[in-house]
């Protein structure tokens, strides 16, 4: 019976409640653990002044469900565990965009996504972007910046394979020479608050983990698969690095020996053959030149076969592509980021097909693939967890 705890266990709990949910008010607490709002009063002032909490203005707001309580006096502060990060600021470039929003390490938006081109600034420079769009959509203070890359990244290293130059297909000659570094550091400096930078598909990865298709499951591989191909792994909600960075890098495993050349340094990665490019080259003869992704999507959909079986040969070539490492992992399920929108059902129909053809039955069976949620969306909840991580 709650009323029968000792103040210590009803102390424990709280310090428990709080670093699982973060930032917590008196209410929330009480609502949270049963236990009666004089004991949780009592636990907390106790904690306040042994400094095993802290205590702000700003409200609790823990996920998932109603806010409760009132706001009167102390029971509408925060209690938080101290020097826990509280927000953080999330910047997604990709090589089209700089997408940038202040999150809660609950997951939750604490302003507008905004955007822009994204141009090869210096680190400086990119720095002062994102302060200018942070300034833009918040006026809340942020603890720390996460920063979405979108190739390989080797913490306090760098773009992994920078010294290859960039494929020609990306639009750009070469990254900028500060990426042959972390520009943690550099970040860190300018931004006055902690940063770090991560691989965009890993944040993405780290999300559907946390709070996606693949929620509380062991272990998941994530893939994007339809305009380029590139994937991650994330086991016990940890994303999976590997020694240089490049863990579930499945676009660089080589599958034409005498296929184009790839920004990895080698030819015929299945990046090379199963992208957006190669899918418009196979079906432009037959719909046209001014064929683009979209037409592709929307052809699909309305049960064109011939689009259909082109992706659905997408799927089964990574599928082939990827079953030995699936068989590795043994990952619980794989999610795909649904860049193709309702076209990506062919997709993952041939990515089972060649699953089942090349694994053991049972693992097969077991394995399941579904459709995640938007990249950005998910890359958002993964830098949310990923800073949400660093109090501890
Ligand atoms: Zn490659």
């Amino acid at each position: 019976m709650p009323t029968s705890r000792a103040p210590r266990a009803s102390e424990r709990r709280l310090i428990e409640l709080v670093t699982a949910h973060g930032p917590l008010t008196r209410a929330e607490l009480t609502e949270l653990s049963g236990i009666p709002r004089r004991t949780v009063s009592g636990a907390a002032a106790r904690l306040l002044t042994r400094g095993l909490l802290t205590e702000d203005g700003t409200s609790g707001h823990a996920p998932d469900r109603p806010r409760t309580g009132g706001g009167r006096g102390p029971a509408a502060r925060a209690l938080r565990l101290p020097g826990a990060p509280r927000d953080a600021c999330v910047v997604l470039i990709t090589h089209e965009d700089i997408a940038l929003c202040h999150v809660g390490v609950d997951g939750d938006r604490r302003s507008p996504v905004v955007r822009e081109p994204f141009r090869w600034w210096t680190c400086a420079d990119l720095a002062t972007e994102i302060e200018r769009l942070l300034a833009s959509t918040t006026r809340s203070p942020v603890s720390q910046v996460i920063v979405g890359f979108p190739q390989p990244y080797r913490q306090g290293h760098g773009v992994t394979f920078l010294e290859q130059g960039v494929p020609r297909y990306y639009g750009i000659d070469a990254y900028p020479s500060w990426l042959s570094g972390d520009p943690a550091a550099v970040l860190t400096s300018r931004l006055g608050v902690p940063a770090r930078v991560e691989n965009l598909i890993n944040l993405a990865a780290l999300g559907e983990a946390s709070a996606g298709a693949a929620r509380d499951l062991h272990s998941v591989l994530y893939l994007r698969l339809g305009d380029i191909v590139a994937g991650a792994v994330v086991v016990q909600g940890r994303v999976l690095r590997g020694s240089l960075g490049v863990a579930g890098e499945i676009g660089h495993i080589r599958v034409d020996p005498n296929g184009m050349l790839c920004a990895c340094g080698g030819r015929g990665c299945l990046g090379t053959v199963a992208n957006a490019r190669h899918l418009l080259e196979v079906l432009r003869p037959r719909y046209g030149e001014d064929l683009d992704l979209f037409d592709v999507v929307a052809l699909a959909v309305q049960g064109e076969q011939t689009v259909r079986h082109v992706l659905t040969d997408l799927g089964r070539t990574v599928g082939m592509a990827v079953a030995g490492g699936l068989l590795m992992l043994n990952p619980e399920a794989v999610v795909i980021d649904p860049v193709l929108g309702p076209a990506t059902a062919p997709v993952i129909d041939g990515f089972l097909a060649a699953v089942h053809r090349t694994m053991p039955a049972n693992v097969a069976r077991a394995l399941t693939v579904v459709p995640g949620m938007r990249q950005e969306d998910a890359a958002l909840l993964g830098g949310s967890a990923l800073a949400g991580r660093a109090r501890r």
